[in-house]
């Protein structure tokens, strides 16, 4: 899938301003977000972006750019402006789409992505006749991050950690909409790499055939100071006699066991989680 990624104005443009704030440096802030997001954990995503930097590009030569490369989808990241009293979040697709063009569909997961994080009140999903959504020959999308202009909306673009929420909205959207598979190296955010609570974790201090091996292990583990008892467990349809020296809620004390007995000369001690 290629992105076409469009932070809005640049170098001799500043865009919308106010509270302190240019729109063309929120616009590349978020941007570069967005690719640093998807590039670390997507595969089958390739980026251009029509700006890595503070330079003046015309709307012209983003929308060629953005054609020639043959990009999939084109995605303009902007910054509102306009009263002091409005506020919010409002995306566009261009005015001569349908509600159930392909175009509208990607724009309604993105949208519903974006909304969930941003924490902006949601001015909702709009069409209009803009250059870049006119002359691109991809579907394209634009969203509007907050006015600038606006005290709230300010306050909350001034924050970096705002900025990336935006961004991780924006990428969990494209994600959905393209079916982007995520890197197997990332772990997906939500399962907890700790064990569910109630793990056991019991420490053997070997496991044998016989029962009698398993009794003289009981006998020889007393001798060196430690507590055990046998247990029967049957794997794959044979009997064994573990001989349990242990067992904990928590993996260190389990650890530090085997530990002490493999010191002692137990070398075949081992952990089970149950
Ligand atoms: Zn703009």
């Amino acid at each position: 899938m290629k992105l076409y990624l469009d932070p809005g104005h640049g170098g001799q443009d500043p865009g919308a301003q106010g509270n302190g704030l240019d729109e063309k440096d929120l616009t590349l802030d978020i941007s570069l977000k967005i690719r640093k997001i998807l590039q670390d954990e997507y595969e089958g995503i390739v980026i251009k972006m029509s700006r890595t930097g503070d330079t003046t590009k015309s709307l012209g030569e983003r929308t060629s750019e953005a054609n020639a490369w043959g990009a999939d989808f084109f995605m303009a990241i902007h910054i509102n402006s306009d009263s002091r009293i409005a506020q919010g979040y409002e995306d566009y697709i261009h005015s001569s789409l349908s509600d159930s063009s392909k175009t509208a569909k990607y724009r309604d997961i993105i949208h519903a992505e974006v909304i969930k994080v941003n924490q902006l009140k949601n001015r909702g999903k709009k069409k209009a006749n803009f250059h870049v959504l006119r002359e691109s020959s991809m579907p394209a999308m634009l969203s509007e991050n907050g006015f600038i202009d606006n005290t709230h909306d300010a306050g909350l673009l001034k924050q970096a950690s705002w900025l990336q929420k935006v961004a991780e909205g924006h990428v969990n959207g494209i994600a959905k909409a393209f079916n982007l598979k995520r890197k197997d190296n990332i772990p997906a955010p939500s399962p907890s790499p700790s064990p569910a609570p109630g793990t056991l974790y019991k420490v053997i201090g070997g496991s044998f055939k016989s029962k009698d091996h398993a009794d003289e292990r009981v006998a020889l583990l007393h001798t060196k100071g430690f507590e055990s008892f046998v247990h029967t467990t049957n794997i794959s349809g044979e009997t064994w006699y573990r001989v349990q020296a242990g067992a904990f809620s928590n993996r260190d004390n389990a650890d530090n066991l085997i530990n002490d007995l493999k010191k002692a000369g137990i070398n075949d001690a081992f952990l089970i989680a149950e």
